[in-house]
């Protein structure tokens, strides 16, 4: 095994079913609103909270979502608004995600403090209201996108413009942080932070885009997703024309 966390073998679905079974023989797998309340309630013992920020496609979020619910997984999808990779507002996505609740998994925001202008808490607020149209349910929770880099002193906080916080220290405090970072391992794979007995209690964060049906390097799972979006727009543009303007179809083929 590589020791340099560029396992690409463990980003596999099938690599994500063997973890997930793993994590739901040790713990109790929750939503993040479920186990963060009950975390900071200090009873946090045996459970797990399991989060995906939806980054780049939510079509591997869906697959992953697919994956939970075959094993009666229920976990926490954060959609982000402000990407370049996908619109959460667009019929198709909408739909992905509206698919990806029915199974009964909790839909939140993943927030981009630093895009757009203005008042970051009103456009947090703003956002989740949208989401929430989108999706015909009220979004409770939060989890920032590129903490580290964008987030304002007021984020911190454990809860924010009426929303939890999902990336707050205090409320993930109790429980043991493993995440997949960039499509690789940081520190200790999320496999062996599973296996190990000492923790009592997990945060999981996975980005569904680094696991594919086949291995492949994170700069192939990236353009995996960028490539499949661009042709899934041409498609779209040219059965328009197909459907509204078959007369110039030629022009745009
Ligand atoms: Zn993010």
């Amino acid at each position: 095994m590589r020791t340099d966390g560029m396992n690409d073998e463990d980003f596999t679905e099938a690599a994500y079913g063997r973890l997930l079974a793993a994590a739901a023989r040790r713990f109790e797998i929750r939503t993040v609103t479920d186990a963060l309340t009950q975390g900071a309630a200090g009873e946090a013992g045996g459970i797990a909270a399991w989060r995906h920020d939806v980054d780049l496609s939510p079509q591997r979020a869906r697959a992953l979502a697919g994956i939970e619910a075959a094993q009666g997984v229920r976990s926490t999808f954060f959609v982000l608004l402000s990407g370049p990779f996908y619109n959460p507002l667009e019929e198709g996505v909408t739909g992905l995600f509206q698919e990806i609740q029915a199974m009964g998994h909790e839909i939140g925001l993943h927030f981009d403090a630093a895009a757009g202008g203005g008042d970051p808490v009103g456009r947090l607020r703003a956002e989740a209201e949208m989401l929430s149209c989108a999706m015909g349910s009220r979004i409770r929770t939060f989890s920032l996108h590129n903490p580290s880099v964008s987030a304002p002193e007021e984020f911190t906080q454990p809860h924010v413009g009426g929303l939890m916080n999902a990336t707050a220290e205090s409320l993930r405090a109790p429980f043991v942080y493993a995440s997949d970072s960039n499509g690789f391992w940081r520190f200790r794979s999320m496999h062996e932070v599973v296996a190990d007995e000492s923790v009592r209690s997990l945060y999981a964060l996975t980005h569904p885009e680094w696991w594919t049906p086949e291995p492949m390097s994170p700069a192939e799972r990236v353009r995996r997703c960028v490539q499949g979006r661009a042709a899934a727009v041409v498609d779209d543009y040219v059965n328009l024309i197909a459907r509204h303007r078959p007369e110039v179809l030629h022009h745009v083929r």
